[in-house]
């Protein structure tokens, strides 16, 4: 249930109305607009029924929210959220480009990625160190060694870094280097992972699971901001679905249900929803033009020789040329682009 408070209501009014909902027991999330105040209820609020709350001062009404989601509810806090994740902002108006390798592989291949995401126009450069392989036989990731790998490409490039964590002691570790932690797609329902993220304040990438609806998403983030990180950045990146020619379907209506139903940021890998590189240009363009705050999109010097997602890896020359054809719909669509060097 969210309060909302009439537009002349005093601080006064605002505190009385948050000390009544403490005194029954339950949590309180406050956003304060220009306009107006809304009090968000977190709890059973079968434990408010005596308080009378309608009746206080300075209340306009009180509003059911029937999803089990409330801090990522857009009927909490109306945003949108904007989300610093190191010189750059997610969710205003600048389209912010992740791209790297999928994996860590040596420094000379990522230091060789970053100056190419650079100088394509990337903010932040992605690169895993754990990584979550469907066979435990391939390659799993260079682990802390990756992580200085990849805040050495931070310190070269000024690019703000992001990667993967696949368990609560990787937290730990690349606690210490990361910019962002990603959460996979296969870990998104891992509610203990999830709530170590959420005790950090680092920014999260939150990835959709495979099979996860949109409220099993939001929820996933909800366990993050309940730990009290609301730094959650969303990634749609295919879901499985009875189609074979790509390795998951894009869910592009999942960019503008998400702006309807939450505040937080979207952005799209379009590279693990079709695994094919020459898809990777139309889904981009199609994510922009949905609404889309960003893009996530790997990248390799040789994506012959990628130790893992190679068909789906772009080479430095293709990633330009991609985001050079972005430029002009980022454009169009409003949105802005941090331009080619
Ligand atoms: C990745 O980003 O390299 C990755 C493993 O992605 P996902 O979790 O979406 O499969
Ligand atoms: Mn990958």
């Amino acid at each position: 249930m969210i309060v909302v408070m009439r537009p002349d209501a005093t601080e006064e009014n605002i505190q009385t109305v948050i000390k009544t909902i403490e005194y029954c027991g339950l949590k309180v999330h406050l956003s304060q607009g220009s306009e107006v105040t809304i009090i968000g209820v977190i709890g059973d609020k079968s434990k408010l029924s005596k308080s009378n709350l309608e009746l206080l001062e300075g209340v306009d009404k009180l509003v059911p929210v029937t999803e089990s989601y409330k801090l990522s509810n857009k009927k909490f806090f109306a945003g949108p959220s904007i989300i610093k994740v190191g010189n750059c902002e997610i969710g205003g108006k600048e389209i912010v480009i992740m791209a790297g390798p999928c994996a860590v592989e040596s420094r000379e291949q990522l230091l060789s990625s970053a100056h190419a995401v650079k100088k394509a126009g990337a903010q932040i450069l992605r690169g895993g160190a754990y990584k979550p392989r469907t066979s435990p036989y391939s390659f799993q990731g260079l682990e802390e060694e990756g992580l200085k790998y990849m805040a050495e490409a931070r310190e070269e490039t000024g690019l703000a870094i992001v990667c993967e964590v696949t368990s609560t002691q990787a937290v730990e570790t690349a606690a210490k280097y990361v910019d962002m932690m990603q959460i996979g797609a296969r870990n998104m329902q891992n509610f203990q992972l999830l709530k170590e993220v959420g005790k950090t304040k680092i920014p999260v990438l939150l990835k959709r699971g495979l099979c996860a609806t949109i409220d099993e998403w939001l929820n996933a983030a909800e366990y993050i901001m309940s730990e009290g990180n609301p730094n959650v950045v969303l990634c749609e990146r295919g879901i499985r679905t009875f189609e074979t020619s790509t390795r998951n379907t894009l869910d592009i209506s999942a960019v503008p249900v998400i702006k309807a139903k939450s505040h937080l940021p979207i952005i799209v890998d379009p590279s693990h929803a079709t695994g094919i590189r020459d898809f990777v240009e139309p889904l981009a363009k199609a994510s922009i033009a949905a609404g889309a705050d960003g893009l996530m999109i790997e990248v390799h010097p040789d994506p012959s020789k990628a130790l893992s997602d190679g068909p789906q890896s772009l080479n430095p020359e293709a990633f330009m040329k991609l985001t050079k054809n972005l430029k002009p719909l980022i454009e169009l669509m409003g949105r802005s682009f941090n331009n080619h060097e």
